[in-house]
């Protein structure tokens, strides 16, 4: 079985951001990049399902900038046997990725779609969801474990409540959390050799793909910040204040 992995380039999660000055957006020049946290797991598991002889190849796609082979060729150092990168430098919606991905999933035919579950710069979490209904694959969102069985999957998903076990048919399309393993670091050697590895270059109109933006941003803010707290006298003061000044109680 083939398994497919997208993988997105984004803003390094320990990067304090910047707003541009318009509100445009968020200043991404001389920012550190890296691949999303979600996709680090999402490769990771289909590594791990390769190891255990649950799968054959690893191919890891990314639709982004020129750069976003760097993000490609980390996944091909941790392992990932060979890379898809559509390249645009435009921003794509998460609509369009997931027509991309159709298309790219219709000409691998992979057995299973590792998706992150969310990506950590625009926090859409939609992706994953889109491209089962544009597939007509069931979906497993929010994966904390993976079973492959014969032709099903049993996936473990973090829900509000705690944990619930379903059973999807193969191919279907699985989304990512964090406590579904820890991702290993590439080695030096293991980057050295991911420079030879395959990397196809498509563009979005290789599929047939129009990723004109639907969604117009109106504006970006910074979070505004912490008001200062104070200290209160006693318990009787903090029982008050909680219920008068923070309405809490
Ligand atoms: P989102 O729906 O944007 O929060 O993203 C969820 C997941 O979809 C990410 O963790 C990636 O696995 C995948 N994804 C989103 N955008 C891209 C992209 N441009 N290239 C590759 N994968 C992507």
């Amino acid at each position: 079985m083939k398994i497919l992995v997208t993988v997105k380039r984004v803003v390094d999660y320990n990067v304090k951001i910047r707003v541009k000055p318009d509100g445009s957006g968020v200043d991404l020049a001389n920012v550190k990049m890296s691949m999303n946290p979600f996709d680090e797991i999402s490769v990771e598991e289909a590594l791990r399902l390769k190891e255990a002889g649950k799968a054959s190849e690893v191919v890891v796609v990314s639709i982004g900038p020129a750069k976003a082979e760097e993000t490609l060729r980390t996944a091909l150092a941790m392992g990932a046997d060979r890379a898809i990168l559509v390249e645009t430098e435009a921003a794509v919606e998460p609509l369009a990725v997931a027509k991309i991905v159709k298309a790219v999933a219709e000409a691998e035919q992979p057995g299973l779609l590792i998706v992150g579950k969310q990506a950590i710069d625009d926090d859409s979490n939609q992706t994953g969801q889109m491209l089962s209904a544009l597939l007509n694959w069931p979906q497993a969102t929010f994966a904390s474990r993976i079973e492959i069985g014969e032709d099903k999957a049993s996936v473990t998903r973090e829900v509000d409540g705690g944990l619930q076990t379903i059973e999807v048919k193969l191919p279907a399309v699985v989304t990512t959390d964090l406590r579904l393993n820890e991702p290993r670091y590439a080695s030096l050697p293991n980057i050295m050799k991911a420079k030879k590895k395959p990397l196809d270059k498509k563009t979005p109109a290789d599929y047939g793909v129009d990723i004109a933006p639907r969604l117009t941003v109106l504006k970006t803010e910074e979070p505004g910040g912490r008001k200062a707290g104070i200290k209160v006298g006693s318990v009787a003061e903090l029982v008050e204040k909680l219920k008068t000044e923070a309405g809490v109680l």
